[in-house]
Formats: structure tokens, sequence, C-alpha cells
């Protein structure tokens, strides 16, 4: 294991080893470390040579920091709440067969926003032999305009549906009415609690397009309460992404607590409480999220105190990670190629991915930091902007970083891609989507298979009258 922390004075960045926080307060995966030859290892597999293995780019996973990441988040939960806890993971960071076959094995559920993301869980599930006793305890569908389709697909597959909307409340009312299945539900309410962190990513705030305004909280339970086919298990509220404080999840918990008590109050049975997902993870040095330990402690002694003062049973204490359970488990793997230097201003090195693998940097303005996997001890002598291949000035993975001088065929290593990166890949200027590989214990296997440019137009059909 181990961190990287800059000398102040000489700017020169050290590889520490022994980190010994939590997953997400560290920048590499917790496996890495560097071999005699200074090349970059993770999983037990040298950087170097899985990219001349699997080519360029290359999302590399370490499943060692995922489980462990999965286990700190469980053990977290278990130790601060005394009542019954489910963690169910964010799909919508990273969704794949075998990531949700890791995150089913470590005993978590899943929240999914889509037909498919839905699809991938179940099938990642049924071909792993991990398929649940019941998908209601352990799969829920999010989204603010879900289709009657993917409405559909969740109740035939016996999933808790987060209801976000009147326009979807009154839609299942009417699906209960022809169907003889139950319909279970948690109620999505914006819970007015605002945070810091980057205005497309808030949630929380009245202003959002997610979940049901709390002044129409009466109408719910009072619609819900007769409507004796959706069977509302809980309430749900979810404040944004990348938090890097405790206070919000711990406000939430009081005004979660609340509204379950005017809940049973309408005779609704409120079992399950949800807090959502949103701890910070790590990517650029300044940053400094709490540990995993101390969001799980903050959420369940709040919850526990909230219910001791209002005299409710403690409900199932559910959290829905994305970002913090897989984002520092995976890197990614680029070749550097051209080099264009403006006098006196800034010098690029380009790579041969950027925003149609990593869309955060030109979406958010996120920050990275990055290593030269094949040249780990060099002294870090210029200062250069990461620019990407598309064909947008924008396309700039990393603005003014401290790097060895680099030189064509160097591999670069962007740190925690976990999230948000291949989930939101396109293929912009028909780039084919990176491959992923997973590695442990210096085995690395495919998960994802690299796109050919056959399969970029494997969809595109030429009308026969188009043909000459
Ligand atoms: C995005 C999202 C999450 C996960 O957020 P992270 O910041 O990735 O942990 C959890 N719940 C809901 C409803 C979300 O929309």
């Amino acid at each position: 294991m181990l961190s990287i922390e800059t000398n102040q004075e000489s700017g020169k960045k050290f590889l520490l080893p022994n980190f010994n926080g939590s997953p997400n307060q560290s920048l590499l995966p917790l496996t890495s470390t560097v071999n005699h030859e200074n090349r970059l290892i993770i999983g037990g597999c040298d950087v170097t040579t899985l990219v001349e293995r699997f080519g360029s780019p290359l999302y590399i996973v370490d499943e060692e920091t995922l489980r462990s990441t999965c286990r700190q988040y469980r053990e977290a939960f278990e130790k601060y709440y005394p009542g019954e806890s489910l963690l169910i993971y964010a799909s919508k960071a990273w969704s794949c067969m075998a990531l949700c076959n890791i995150i089913a094995s470590e005993g978590f559920g899943f929240d999914v926003v889509s037909a498919g993301e839905l699809y991938t869980t179940l099938q990642a599930l049924f071909h792993s032999g991990l398929s649940y006793s019941d998908n209601s305890d352990k799969i829920y569908l999010h989204g603010n305009n879900k289709s009657l389709s993917e409405l559909n697909l969740a109740i035939d597959n016996n999933c808790t549906i987060v209801v976000d909307n009147w326009f979807e409340l009154e839609t299942l009312a009417k699906i209960a009415q022809t169907s003889n299945k139950k319909i279970c539900i948690l109620l999505r309410f914006t819970p007015g609690i605002e945070c810091h962190t980057h205005e497309y990513i808030k949630t929380g705030h009245i202003d959002s397009k997610f979940g049901f305004d709390p002044n129409d909280l009466e109408a719910v339970f009072t619609f819900v309460s007769n409507n004796s086919a959706i069977e509302c298990k809980g309430i749900h509220a979810h404040i944004g992404s990348q938090i890097f404080e405790c206070k919000p999840h711990q406000d939430l918990a009081g005004v979660l607590v609340d509204w379950m008590k005017k809940a049973v109050a309408y005779g609704l049975p409120i079992k399950e409480l949800n807090v959502g997902g949103g701890l910070g993870i790590r990517y650029t040095e300044s940053d400094d999220p709490p540990s995993i330990d101390e969001w799980a402690k903050g959420i369940c002694t709040a919850v526990v105190a909230a219910c001791k003062e209002t005299g409710l049973p403690q409900p199932k204490l559910i959290a829905e990670p994305g970002r913090s359970l897989i984002g520092t488990s995976c890197v990614t793997a680029y070749t550097i190629g051209s080099r264009k230097v403006v006098p006196g201003i800034r010098t690029y090195i380009a790579v041969d991915g950027g925003m149609s693998d990593n869309p955060r940097p030109i979406t958010y303005q996120s920050e990275y930091l990055a290593v030269i996997a094949n040249r780990m001890a060099a002294e870090l002598e210029e200062t250069v902007t990461v620019a990407g291949k598309h064909c947008e000035s924008g396309d700039v993975l990393i603005q003014d970083i401290k790097l060895p001088v680099t030189k064509p065929g160097d591999i670069l290593v962007v740190m925690a891609t976990g999230a948000y990166n291949y989930s939101m890949a396109s293929n912009y200027n028909r780039l084919p989507n990176p491959a992923a590989v997973l590695v442990n214990q210096g085995e690395a296997n495919l998960i994802i298979k690299r796109e050919s440019l056959e399969d970029l137009i494997y969809q595109d059909l030429l009308p026969e009258r188009l043909v000459k």
C-alpha cells in the first residue's frame, strides 16, 4: 500500500508506504506498489505490462480495494447501528456484470436508475448464482422519470420502487389496480439540506428535480395510506455527491426520522430509512473527505438519537454509496502521444483518450492526479497540461500537473477513475470505449471488452434506397 504526498519545499512527490486510512482517502488503489524497475504495480500486476497486453486506454480495477471498501462500509454500519442496516450500491457509478458480482458477494444490495442498470444487475446476479431470495429487500429502482416499461420490469422482478413524484405515484396506483402483485415502495422527498459540492451534483436543495416537495408530505402520505395495493416501506432522501462534511447527513437523519413520525401517524408502517449516498473521495492531495467510519458513525448515531427522542423504533437503516465504493478502486492508463509547447504559456501532452472515457473534467471541472507508470522514480521536472484527443478545446484531463519529462509511449495513469467514468463514457468522435481489467494478486481478467470499429457501426443501418 502506498500514498502520495508532496514535499512542500521541493514540490517533489513521494510515495509513502503503509497508507492506513479509509479507502476513499487514498489516491491510489490500496495494493499499489512500485517494483525494482520503478514501475507501478496494482493488484500484483505491472500496469505497463497490462497496457501492452490489453491495449490503451485501459481501466484497471483492483479487486482488493473494492472488497475492502465494501467491508469497511458494512463493518461501520454494524458497529454503530444497533438495528438492522443494509448497504446498497448506487450502480450508476459503474454498472457492469463483474462489478455487480463482487459487490453482491460482499452483501450489498443495488440501487438502479434505469431498465439498463436493472437488467445488468439481474443478469449479473443470475449468472453468478447470487440471485437474492427477495429482490424487494435488495434492489431499489430510482429515477425522476421512470418509464412504464421500467416500472413493470421492476415490479415483475419484485424490486422496491423509490417513488419520486405524483405522476409516478398515480401511475403505480393504476398498475396496482390491475396487477396481482404487491408493489413495494419508498417515498423520496427533497430534504432542503444544502451541501458544499458542485451545483450539478447537488440534489438535496428544494429547487431540485428529484423527489416530492416536503410541503406535499401529508398529501402523499394520505394518498399512499388509502392505497392498500401499495406497500410503503419507508422514506428516502439523497442530498448530493462528493461531499466532504458529515454534518449534512446527520441533519438529514433528523429530518427523515421526523418524517417517519408523521408517516406513522398516517398509519404507514415505515420500516426503512434510506439516507442516500454522497460521501466524497480524494482525487487530489488537497481533497480531505471524512473516512467511511466517521461518515457512518455520524449517520448511525444521529438516527439512534432521533429515534430515542421521538420514541420511534429504530428503522432498517439503508445507505447507498456509489462514488466512495468504486472510485478509488480504479485507475485509467493512457499512452502519451503528441506534445505541443506554447512558448512562455503552456505545454500540452496528449493522451489516447479523454472526455469520451472520462467526461468529469469537462462536465464538472473535476481535478485529477496522475503518475507515469513506467518511470515512477523520475524527478517531476515540468508542469504540463494533459489533453485528450477529442475535437474540443475543453477536452483537458488535468490542468497544470507536475510530471517527469515524458516521451511518446510513456504510460500516464490517472487515479481514482472508478466512479462516473466508464458509466458516463461516450463514443464522441467515434472512439471505441476502452477495455476494463480486474486485477488481483498478479492475475488480470478482462471484465469489459474493448469496443471494436465493427461495434461502432453495429447499430447503423443503410436504407435500401440510399444504396447505389
Ligand atoms: C447518485 C446517487 C447516489 C450515489 O451517490 P454517490 O455520491 O456516488 O455516493 C445514491 N443515491 C441516489 C438516489 C443517487 O442519485
